[in-house]
């Protein structure tokens, strides 16, 4: 039995299926990508819930959502809690959806007992963290730590050539009323509740993931350069084949790379060949790396790597290696880890510590403030497909915990790291 006295534990199921009914997809799951159709429609059904607890809402130039619970003290940093609205394609019901409502359902079930915190407790769902639609994601929130500029962030397009920031302004001109925010403002927290898209909390049987920190990811764009030819005229050794190059390639970092330890995970996701003919030889190919490795030396040492095998199997063929995304491992804030780990004791829930595999908006606003995550376990450890399930009461447990480390954090009268 899990006692989930600190919310409403129904309301916030009922909600949670309530707004996966926006963007449902046939087999059970959720299409509402980026600043879509659904999106909009999921901010109005939020704001909706909001508005009638007495929150304030508000967005700001990176289309983040803010729903507030206004506290006493005007000189006091406020808390942020929340996640993502936005979904994959083929996405589920929890991921991101679940944090949002979570911190909704707190601040709600806080407002309800008529409590005004000392802080603000402000609600924040991010823009784009999934970064399907407009890539790559998190633009939300690097937009609001600073980690990207907003007109870089609004030249992004979609395949169909709509750029983010036309799709902003069409975010912002749905929700006329809505009070503005400046892009970024000081915290003394961010919280984020998140299930564990993994299988290691359902596999322990714990309830409560305190997280450690994020993995660190490289990502790279590999373009191969060869010559087209006649696929049946150009003798074999005078060929400069892109993709025997690009076989060459992938073999050896799959086998190298791969090697290197368990915790090492490799993987060529996206490959496009030019011209892509069948008598052809092809003269180009593109593909991706994404690398990810909890320790940063031995992260930063297999991207070397990746780079060194590249070269040495490219030739005759020319190769250049354009690093995209460099994100080392973090940790996230030791106090409020322990106060989350705290709650979950004091809640009777099993709980465990857990590094994140996959990365979260909380990555970046950890740079600017402290913060920490916590996870609840999904079934078979699946996410990003339709069938995504989280348990009702693995839900409430992860939303109760949650509220009491926003209790303890919003009501408490000790000045914050970033006020002391
Ligand atoms: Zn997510």
């Amino acid at each position: 039995m899990v006692p989930v006295s600190l919310i409403n534990a129904d309301r916030l199921w009922a909600r949670l299926m309530a707004l996966a009914e926006i963007g449902a997809t046939r087999a059970g799951g959720v299409n509402r990508q980026a600043l879509s159709d659904g999106e909009i429609e999921a901010w109005r059904r939020v704001i909706g819930w909001a508005q009638e607890a007495g929150l304030t809402t508000a967005t700001d130039a990176a289309g983040n959502l803010f729903l507030t619970l206004a506290g006493r003290d005007r000189a006091a940093l406020p808390v942020l809690v929340g996640s993502h609205l936005d979904s994959q394609p083929t996405g589920g019901k929890f991921d991101g959806a679940a944090g949002v409502m979570a911190a909704l359902e707190a601040v709600v079930s806080f407002a309800e007992g008529g409590e005004t915190p000392r802080r603000d407790l402000i609600v924040v769902a991010w823009m784009n963290e999934e970064g399907c639609r407009f890539a790559p994601g998190m633009m939300g929130s690097e937009a609001f730590t600073g980690a990207r500029g907003i007109e870089a962030i609004r030249a992004v397009r979609d395949t169909s050539d709509i750029s983010v920031g036309e799709a902003l302004d069409r975010l912002h001109a749905a929700f006329p009323d809505l009070a503005r925010k400046p892009l970024g403002f000081m915290a003394a927290a961010y919280l984020e509740l998140h299930i564990e898209q993994g299988p290691v909390l359902e596999a322990a049987d714990r309830v409560i993931g305190v997280v450690t920190g994020i993995q660190g990811k490289k990502t790279f764009q590999v373009v191969v350069g060869g010559a087209e030819g006649h696929a049946g005229t150009l003798p074999q050794q005078e060929r400069r084949d892109a993709v025997a190059a690009f076989a060459r390639m992938a073999a050896a970092l799959h086998a190298e790379i791969g090697a290197i330890d368990a915790e090492t995970k490799f993987t060529i996701g996206r490959v496009t060949i030019e011209p892509n003919a069948p008598s052809v030889v092809p003269s180009r190919v593109t593909f991706s790396i994404d690398l990810r490795h909890p320790d940063n030396g031995v992260l930063d040492a297999a991207g070397a790597r990746v780079e060194a095998l590249c070269h040495r199997h490219a030739p005759p063929c020319a190769v250049t290696i354009t690093p995209l995304v460099d994100a080392p491992s973090n940790d996230f804030d030791s106090e409020l880890r322990e106060r989350i780990a705290r709650a979950a004791d004091d809640q009777d829930l099993p709980a465990m510590a857990i590094l994140s595999a996959a990365g979260h908006d909380a990555r970046h606003l950890a740079k600017v403030c402290p913060a920490a995550m916590i996870f609840i376990p999904c079934r078979d450890g699946v996410s990003h497909v339709e069938h995504e399930w989280a348990e009702p009461e693995h839900v409430a447990a992860g939303a109760s915990v949650l509220a009491q480390v926003m209790r303890d954090l919003a009501f408490a009268n000790q000045p914050s790291a970033a006020e002391a």
